[in-house]
């Protein structure tokens, strides 16, 4: 069984008399529908992308240094975050200086996604399949569509996996998103909008 999903971690690194970001709930029960997916461009030390899944009532994270690629040749650095609270789905903000991840945050994609893992011939659950290092999912978002692999490939300290696009009919070697769409899927504004607003 995997380990309980706790909000935990989340909480202590951040201080929520500072930080916009929301303190969130972890919810008992799923949200209804297809579960959802979001992919934030958050412009701290340095530029990344988080790629967040919904799985038993938490966003499962990664830190994806390149973001995500169209091109199933592209293997995507991807190194695991601390679960994010639900509601994280929606932020968009400044996250002050001094405070855990400081820099802006915009929605780069959004979406659902369904759940595509399978051990044995047998469907594995999200936070199971986390666990056991491999999750396959098909996205169905405004930027990224079809299926996705996460696959660990170094464990312990510096835990590392890879993100790679399936080969399907949302593959595309030529369109490169993370260039030509920088702006929020939420509200069309870039990171320097964001900034801007927040001054
Ligand atoms: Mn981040």
């Amino acid at each position: 069984m995997p380990a309980k999903p706790s909000l935990d971690r989340y909480r202590a690194k951040r201080d929520f008399r500072r930080t916009p970001e929301p303190r969130g709930s972890r919810r008992r029960r799923p949200t209804k529908g297809e579960p959802r997916f979001v992919v934030h461009k958050h412009d701290a030390t340095s530029l990344h992308y988080d790629f967040r899944l919904e799985a038993d009532g938490v966003l499962k994270s990664w830190a994806v240094p390149k973001g995500p690629s169209l091109n199933p040749a592209d293997k995507q650095l991807a190194m695991p975050t601390e679960d994010h609270p639900l509601d994280y789905a929606d932020f968009e903000g400044v996250i002050p200086e001094g405070q855990y991840g400081a820099g802006t945050v915009l929605v780069w994609d959004a979406g659902t996604y369904r759940n595509l893992t399978e051990r044995n011939g047998e469907p594995v659950p999200v936070a199971e399949a986390v666990e056991q290092g491999h999750v396959s999912v098909w996205l169905e978002g405004e930027k990224l569509r079809g299926g996705f692999a996460l696959t660990r490939m170094r464990r312990g300290k510096n835990e590392a996996w890879l993100l790679v696009k399936k080969q399907d009919e949302g593959a595309d070697r030529r369109r490169k998103p993370v260039r030509s769409q920088p702006e929020s899927v939420r509200s069309g504004r870039t990171l320097e909008d964001i900034a801007e607003e927040a001054r």
